[in-house]
C-alpha cells in the first residue's frame, strides 16, 4: 500500500453518505472504474497518519468533501472551493464508499471532547449538515427574520432545522402581504428548477442563496429574467455557496452534539452485506429512493470500535 503523504491521514470508513453527488457519479459510471469511487463525506477511524499528522493516529474523525490547501492565494482570499491543489473526495481520489480514504489532516475533525456523535449518522455532519449551515450563514438571518427554503432534499430539511434553531421564521413567500415576504431564500436543491423557482418567488431586494456544488451553468438556464431583474434592481442578490468550508465543521458538529439537529429525520441507514460498490446499480437505486423521500442514504461500512 502507498504510504500516506505528509500532512495527510488514512481513514478506515465507518459510514459514508451516498446522496446527490454520489448518485450523479454512479450514474456517470464511476463504479465501472472510469473514475474514482464516489463518496464525499465520511466518519471513520484514522489507521495511518502521515508526517506532521501523528496527533490524529487512532482518532475517530469526520472527513468533508472539499479540502483546500489553506495556504494558496485563492484560499487566503476565501475562495477555497477554487483552490488548485484541493483534495476533493471521490473526485481527485478514491471516495468514502471505497471503504478507505486519504484526506488532509488539517481539516479532519476529531470526534471527542464533547463532539462524540456516535453512530453512522455522524457522516451527515461532514457534508449535508455543513452545507445547510453554510447556506444559512450566507443568508445572514437572525431571530425574527423571515426566510424561505426551496428544495425537498436532505440539505433543505437540515437548513430548515438550522433556521428554526436560530429563531428564523419560515414563510410561504408567495407574492402578497409584504410582512410575509422572505428576506432570504435558501435554495438547497442546487438544480436549475430550484433556482428558477426561488427567483420567481423572490421579492425585490431579497437575497437568494444557492447551493452550487460544482458545475453551475445548468443552474443559470431558464431563469425568469424579469423577476431576476426586479430582484437585482431592488438591491437584491444571488449568492452561490460551493459547499461548506471545512473550518465550519466544529460548529456544525457542536450543534449536532447538542441535539439541535435531527439527523435521523433526514437519513436512511443501510448496512450492506458486502462491498457497497459491488452492485452500483442497486446502490444508485437505493440512494435515489432515499432522496425521493427527502433523505440521504448513509452507508454503514463498519462499526466504531
Ligand atoms: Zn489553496
Amino acid at each position: 500500500m502507498i504510504p500516506v503523504a505528509a500532512g495527510h491521514i488514512r481513514v478506515e470508513v465507518e459510514a459514508a453518505v451516498c446522496a446527490e453527488p454520489e448518485l450523479a457519479a454512479l450514474e456517470a459510471g464511476a463504479a465501472a472504474g472510469q473514475a474514482p469511487a464516489p463518496g464525499g463525506a465520511a466518519v471513520g477511524r484514522v489507521i495511518e497518519a502521515g508526517e506532521g499528522a501523528g496527533e490524529l493516529a487512532g482518532a475517530r474523525v469526520l472527513v468533508a468533501p472539499l479540502q483546500p490547501c489553506g495556504e494558496c492565494d485563492r484560499c487566503r482570499r476565501g475562495a477555497t472551493a477554487a483552490c488548485p491543489s484541493r483534495v476533493a473526495l471521490g473526485v481527485t481520489g478514491p471516495g468514502a464508499l471505497s471503504g478507505r480514504i486519504d484526506a488532509r489532516a488539517r481539516w479532519a475533525l476529531r470526534l471527542d471532547g464533547g463532539l462524540e456523535l456516535p453512530g453512522p449518522l455522524a457522516a451527515l455532519v461532514a457534508r449535508e449538515a455543513a452545507d445547510a449551515y453554510a447556506l444559512c450563514a450566507r443568508a445572514g438571518l437572525g431571530a425574527g427574520d423571515r426566510a424561505q427554503v426551496v428544495g425537498g432534499g436532505p440539505v433543505a430539511a437540515l437548513a430548515r432545522q438550522v433556521l428554526r434553531a436560530r429563531g428564523v421564521r419560515e414563510v410561504a413567500g408567495e407574492a402578497g402581504d409584504a410582512a410575509d415576504q422572505a428576506m432570504a431564500i435558501v435554495c438547497a436543491g442546487g438544480d436549475p428548477p430550484a433556482l428558477a423557482s426561488a427567483i420567481a418567488r423572490s421579492c425585490p431586494g431579497a437575497l437568494v442563496v444557492l447551493l452550487a456544488r460544482g458545475g453551475g451553468e445548468a443552474a443559470l438556464a431558464g431563469l425568469p429574467a424579469e423577476r431576476l431583474a426586479g430582484l437585482l434592481a431592488g438591491g437584491g442578490a444571488v449568492a452561490g455557496v460551493p459547499g461548506a468550508h471545512p473550518d465550519l465543521l466544529p460548529e456544525v458538529a457542536a450543534l449536532a452534539a447538542r441535539g439541535e439537529l435531527d439527523l435521523a429525520a433526514v437519513a436512511e441507514v443501510w448496512r450492506p452485506e458486502g462491498e457497497p460498490l459491488a452492485d452500483p446499480a442497486a446502490l444508485a437505486s437505493r440512494a435515489r429512493g432515499a432522496l425521493e423521500a427527502g433523505r440521504a442514504l448513509v452507508v454503514e461500512l463498519g462499526r466504531a470500535d
